[in-house]
Formats: structure tokens, C-alpha cells, sequence
């Protein structure tokens, strides 16, 4: 939440225009030392985040909010974050985006609780803290009323599959190249 607390999304925080909250599975852990993760079955590098506390902490959203939330896991397996994803997921009222960490996450509950896969990019990450904040920065700004001027996501590059003109600002003339007509 920390990390959406400046400029424009904090402005929307605000005005109400958008709510961020994060979950941490640790609090659902049933472990005495609050352990979330274990070693893989079948060997292999790192741990995997076990599915009890991610589960429950999922469970415990959706019953807060009393209803089933879209919810979308962040891996690098999934389909690539685009504009047009943001816009569409800026639609939803709630949404759960969830973190990954180490190696990932037991399948079994990501079959329970995951609607889409998304990938940022076709590279790893240590953890999914930063496709999530890449996600919720690009979806929260197509929220309307969050961007001062509704028009200026429509000129913006990708809209429509088109990148933006080049812009200028004052002064007119710098290094002897003026602002076109
Ligand atoms: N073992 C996984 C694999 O090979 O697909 C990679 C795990 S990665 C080290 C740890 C976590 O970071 C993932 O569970 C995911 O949540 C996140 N992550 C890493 N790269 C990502 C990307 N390009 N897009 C979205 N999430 C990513």
C-alpha cells in the first residue's frame, strides 16, 4: 500500500477512487514460527509457498467482501500484461492479485483460486512484489476520474494499437530546435 502513496495514486486513494490492500499469508500460516513455505516434492531448487495460508488468506478476502473476486496470479508462465488487460481488468470492482515468492506456488490451490495468469514479461523475477505494483499502477490510472484529464489516457500510446506524437514544452527554442508549427 506504502509503495501506491504518492502523486496520482495517492490523489485517487483520496478521493476514494481506488482502495489498495495487501494480504500477507504469514497471518493465515498454521505454523507455530508462521512459516508459508516447504521444499518441493520431487526435489528442485527453492521452496514452494504452500497452499493452507494462501488459500485461507484468499478466502478471507472474498468472505470480507462476501462474494468471489477475480483473481489474477502474477508468474512469468502466464500471458503478458498489456494496455488493453489494464483496461479491462480497471473494470472490476474488487481484484485479487496474487504474489508469488521463492519458486512460486503450490499448484493445487492456485487451481482453486486462480481466474487468469499474468506475466509481466518474458523474464524472472525474485517475487511477484513488482509485476504486482506494475499492475496495479497501469490498472489503477484507467479507473475514470483517477487521470485529472479523462481524455489523456485516449491519446496515449497504445491506445488503439498507436504510440503518442512527440510533445514539447517551454521554452520554444532550446539548442536552436524550435517547437514545430
Ligand atoms: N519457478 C517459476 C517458473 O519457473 O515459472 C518462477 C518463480 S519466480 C522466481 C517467483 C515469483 O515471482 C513467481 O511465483 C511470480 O509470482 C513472480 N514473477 C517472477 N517473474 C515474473 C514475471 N515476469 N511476471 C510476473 N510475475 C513474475
Amino acid at each position: 500500500d506504502n509503495a501506491c502513496s504518492f502523486s496520482i495514486m495517492q490523489r485517487a486513494k483520496n478521493d476514494n477512487l481506488i482502495q489498495v490492500n495487501s494480504v500477507n499469508p504469514r497471518d493465515f500460516s498454521k505454523d507455530k514460527h508462521k512459516k508459508v513455505d516447504d521444499t518441493p516434492y520431487g526435489g528442485g531448487a527453492g521452496m514452494l509457498m504452500q497452499a493452507q495460508p494462501v488459500y485461507d488468506a484468499h478466502k478471507a478476502v472474498c468472505e470480507e467482501r462476501g462474494k468471489k473476486i477475480r483473481t489474477v496470479y502474477v508468474t512469468p508462465q502466464g500471458t503478458v500484461f498489456n494496455q488493453q488487460m489494464a483496461v479491462e481488468l480497471a473494470n472490476e470492482e474488487d481484484l485479487i492479485i496474487l504474489c508469488g515468492h521463492y519458486e512460486g506456488i503450490d499448484e493445487r490451490v492456485l487451481e482453486e483460486v486462480v481466474t487468469d495468469y499474468v506475466s509481466i514479461g518474458d523474464y524472472v523475477l525474485t517475487g511477484g512484489e513488482l509485476p504486482v505494483m506494475v499492475m496495479i499502477d497501469a490498472i489503477s490510472r484507467m479507473v475514470p476520474g483517477v487521470l485529472n484529464n479523462d481524455v489523456s489516457a485516449e491519446t496515449e500510446t497504445f491506445h488503439n494499437d498507436l504510440l503518442e506524437y512527440p510533445q514539447y514544452t517551454r521554452p520554444e527554442v532550446w539548442h536552436e530546435k524550435s517547437v514545430p508549427e
